[in-house]
């Protein structure tokens, strides 16, 4: 299926590892120039190289913190008027809430709140102007599906989720779409390094700790990255117009519930 965005400008922030690389990937696949975006700039531009090797898309790259005002100018300068944007950054760390200052709170609101809503401030009009416009943020089944020890990422993540639901119905009309894309367990690196995190405290191997948490999914396995970016690109597609502030969650089946 060609996914009508071939020559679309896509915009896609911390990009080097993981799902935000899938996404780029599958953009570029697509016919898209990228803008990819990441803190290291040695990773970046190995990933920069192998879509450029593997697709033929022209790839920009922009070294920086997506979450901070000049990191998101950088990339903006970069690709000043995206039809794509897809909205990433790591996530904030686990622990117990009464540990959390207000310096801790405000950090994960920057970084997976307030960095998706001002980008998007950036890019909206351009994208109504030009009657096409694709945004996806990736945030968490966390967002349906509270992670007891993540508290500050369900909370900023529900945030954007929010403020996203109602702004996403304000622009439809210009085919301008906001979607959430909410993953569930992905073999990455964020993935790996959580096993190995629980690794340590149990003594067991990082590798049992993943086969666990594949056996306990409904799929009987992790999700691949790459599947990931596909559906990234079909909801950045097109054909997609009509899918207008939906939170599609891609768990495996993880979240029980019979209406999504
Ligand atoms: P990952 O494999 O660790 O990759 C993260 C990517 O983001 C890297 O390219 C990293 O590069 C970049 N990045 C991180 N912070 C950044 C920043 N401030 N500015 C610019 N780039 C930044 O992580 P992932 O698994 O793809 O996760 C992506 C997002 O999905 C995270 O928010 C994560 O919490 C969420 N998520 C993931 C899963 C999962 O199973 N994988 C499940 C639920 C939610 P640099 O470090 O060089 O900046």
């Amino acid at each position: 299926m060609d996914l009508g965005i071939k020559g679309r400008k896509a915009l896609v922030c911390a990009a080097s590892k993981g799902l935000g690389r899938a996404s780029a990937f599958a953009l570029a696949a697509e016919g898209c120039e990228v803008t990819i975006t990441a803190r290291g700039a040695e990773a970046l531009e190995r990933t920069a190289e192998e879509i450029r090797a593997a697709t033929g898309a022209t790839v920009k790259t922009v070294a920086g913190d997506i979450t901070t005002e000049e990191g998101r100018a950088a990339a903006l300068a970069a690709c000043p008027a995206p039809d794509i944007l897809v909205n990433n950054a790591g996530g904030p760390p686990p622990g117990d809430f009464r540990d959390w200052e207000r310096a801790d709170w405000i950090k994960a609101l920057d970084a997976n709140m307030l960095t998706p809503i001002f980008l998007i401030r950036a890019v909206v009009d351009g994208m109504i102007e030009r009657r096409f416009g694709r945004i996806v943020n990736i945030t968490s089944a966390s967002v349906k599906a509270p992670i007891p020890a993540l508290g500050m990422s369900n909370g900023a993540r529900a945030g954007l989720t929010g403020f996203v639901g109602g702004l996403a119905r304000q622009i439809a009309k210009h085919n301008v779409t906001i979607n959430g894309l909410l993953p569930g367990p992905f073999l990455t690196d964020r993935l790996r390094g959580n096993a190995a995190f629980a690794a340590q405290k149990s003594g067991r191997a990082a590798e049992d700790h993943l086969a666990d948490q594949a056996r306990a999914n409904p799929a009987g396995r992790l999700g691949d990255p790459d599947e990931f970016g596909r559906a990234c690109a079909f909801l950045c597609s097109a054909q997609a117009g009509f899918i207008v502030g939906q939170n599609l969650v891609m768990d495996g089946g993880a979240f029980n519930s019979s209406m999504g």
